[in-house]
């Protein structure tokens, strides 16, 4: 059941807060099923896109550079495999890479691409970012077909599902252009858009109305990205519960049924075409209270993230989880984390919190956004990552403008125009303050505006403004995160400094009548620590408070790629791509400090002692360079 952590937690001044979380009743069967309480089951609820806002900062940075790059592309070129597949007429060059008009996922980043611009409109107030989203809806409503069916490729692909003859995953294709479709509804107010998505569905409905529960289960084999947490999406969109009977049929249950029983069974399963159908499930718990769907969530949750996951937060390796629970150090390799899956994960986080607001949850969404995601995208131009190499002697690799289009891009184009989406959650009586970047949070309802302003991670400080029109109040929760190196230290509009120590994994809670212009000042003291892996101690990751850092080992061969683009670092076979060898680390003793040392510059170490020093800075601003990130690390 969803209850408020029950780990340490300190609270400055009044226990109202918890009181009243604590006094959230437990829902009868019948109520849980009542869709005008489709949302009981949440504790905390994040806050809409377009009430948060980003201030300066490295995260705004990336914004921007996406924002641009969602710009730069051209509507017909995107639009020309719909147009062709509708019988409408389009003279502009494809775009190529997994946009090729001979690709079976052809169309898929345009469903993101919806996404994004939906995302981005909300998250900036960006009116041409909404108009060309508009445009797009538009024009692909122009291509659905009177059956509902919209696609850049014919609906013969899906067929050949019921055949089990060869295809991609079409599917997984037309969830992208589906959940576009929602996107812009719900975060652009594009009516239109709904109606799209509607009609897609219901072509959905009616081709899996007459395939059995035996063939569906085999189809189900086939990737299909989000098909049930869209619909899912719908039924609670439209309150029509039958889009909930639909989203079942596509209820994967060789995945599901071990992870309900508390099994892990992922081993060798493909990551990125799993995790969404536990977003599914986490869905279908909030709409619907099922206690199934959320021990299926909950449960997988905690595997991936405590025991299939890298120090950076990413998951997988050559796309799959190869080795048994727990056994990571024989997964590092060129092709570890695919970024679809940290996308994946941070969704599924998201609705972990909102359940159970448990720190831990928030300080997993700070190592994946941090270390995970920022760094996926090209500072330069805006080209997304796939794979993050955590083998080391290799480097990130970008995709080329014409080319790339892999499905890493389109979760890409989503993943940096959101990064406000998960900073701040609220139930009726207060803020959890999760993430330190710097931004602001409307709270019309309660005519709260929170402005936090830091420069974390360079400083390790952070300022929360609480700006009211009277006297309000409000519980502040402030996220103290698992890798606090001292005492963490608050004070309130310059009063006395009070330091906390022992506090870790937890909220700091501020409950009182805010005036205008009150402000906390919150320190989280950082310190370096190694993160070491869980089946190889020797084996470990440099972190300074949440970063983490990453060894320089010299330029990567070339930025400019071969076409079409290389997907994975080794892509040409040239010598001049292969990795460098690292040598093992000779460490004086256990302690980091012994053979990292500060480099004289914020956030940057060097790894000293050894043949050579090496530099040793943030992994999410290291570009265009080799790189290490585990260590093999000997006592001399
Ligand atoms: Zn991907």
């Amino acid at each position: 059941m969803p209850k408020h952590p029950t780990r340490r937690e300190f609270v400055v001044t009044s226990t109202s807060t918890l009181a009243a979380i604590a006094a959230i009743p437990v829902l009868s069967p019948s109520l849980r099923r009542d869709l005008a309480r489709r949302d009981a089951a949440i504790i905390a609820r994040p806050f809409d896109l377009h009430q948060v806002r980003l201030l300066p900062g490295p995260f705004r940075d990336d914004l921007e550079v996406n924002r641009r790059y969602l710009m730069g592309l051209d509507p017909d070129r995107l639009l020309h495999s719909f147009r062709v597949t509708a019988g409408l007429p389009s003279t502009a060059e494809p775009y190529y890479g997994w946009e090729a008009p001979d690709n079976e996922l052809r169309g898929h980043f345009v469903g993101h691409y919806l996404s994004g611009c939906a995302l981005m409109a909300a998250q900036t107030g960006d009116d041409a970012v909404k108009a060309r989203g508009d445009l797009i809806v538009a024009e692909l409503a122009k291509c659905q077909q009177a059956d509902g069916y919209l696609s850049a490729f014919p609906s013969e692909l899906i067929d050949r599902l019921k055949a089990r003859r060869g295809v991609w995953a079409p599917f997984y294709t037309y969830h992208k252009i589906f959940a576009g479709m929602l996107d812009s509804y719900t975060l652009s107010s594009n009516a239109q858009a709904l109606d799209v998505a509607t009609k897609m569905a219901g072509w959905t409905r009616d081709w899996v109305q007459p395939v059995d529960d035996t063939q569906m289960q085999l189809i189900l084999r086939t990737e299909f990205g989000g098909m049930g947490e869209s619909l899912n999406n719908l039924a609670a969109i439209t309150s029509n519960m039958s889009w909930i009977d639909v989203s079942r049929r596509f209820d994967h249950e060789h995945i599901l049924t071990p992870l309900a029983e508390g099994r892990d069974e992922l081993t060798h399963v493909h990551a990125n075409t799993t995790i969404p159908k536990i977003i599914a499930a986490a869905r279908r718990y909030e709409i619907t209270g099922d206690q199934r769907s959320h021990d299926i969530a909950d449960y997988f949750w905690r595997e991936v993230t405590g025991k299939r996951c890298f120090v950076t937060g990413g998951t997988s390796s050559g796309e799959s989880w190869k080795n048994p629970v727990g056994q990571l150090a024989g997964e590092l390799a060129p092709d570890t984390e695919e970024s679809c899956p940290t996308y994946n994960m941070l969704k599924l986080t998201r609705h972990i919190f909102g359940w159970t607001a448990d720190a831990r949850a928030a300080d997993y969404y700070e190592r994946a956004l941090f270390n995970g995601m920022l760094g996926t995208q090209h500072p330069a131009d805006g080209e997304k990552i796939y794979y993050t190499p955590m083998a080391s002697g290799y480097w990130r690799m970008f995709g080329t403008p014409d080319h790339g289009f892999w499905c890493c891009h389109g979760t890409g184009v989503e993943s940096h125009s959101k990064f406000g989406d998960s900073i701040y959650f609220h139930d009726d009586d207060g803020i959890w303050v999760n993430q330190f970047i710097a931004s602001e949070v409307n709270w019309g309802e309660k005519g709260v505006r929170l402005v936090q302003e830091t420069a974390f991670p360079a400083k390790d400080t952070t300022r929360l403004i609480v700006h009211v029109a009277r006297p309000t109040q409000v519980a502040l929760r402030i996220r103290v995160p698992y890798w606090l190196g001292g005492g963490a230290s608050i004070t309130v509009n310059g009063g006395r400094n009070l330091t906390i120590a022992g506090l870790r994994s937890s909220y700091l809670t501020i409950d009182r009548a805010w005036h205008n212009g009150d402000h906390v000042d919150v320190a989280l003291p950082m310190k370096l620590h190694v993160h070491a892996m869980p089946d190889d101690p020797t084996l470990q990751a440099v972190m300074y408070g949440p970063l983490v850092l990453a060894g320089k080992l010299g330029p990567e061969p070339t930025r400019a790629g071969p076409t079409p683009p290389r997907m994975t670092p080794d892509f040409d076979g040239s010598p001049v791509t292969k990795p460098i060898t690292v040598a093992a680390i000779n460490a004086p003793s256990d302690d980091v400090t012994s053979w990292v040392k500060p480099a004289g510059k914020p956030l940057e170490f060097k790894i000293v002692g050894q043949e050579r020093e090496i530099a040793l800075v943030p992994f999410n601003r290291l570009f265009d360079a080799r790189y290490a990130v585990y260590w093999k690390v000997t006592r001399g």
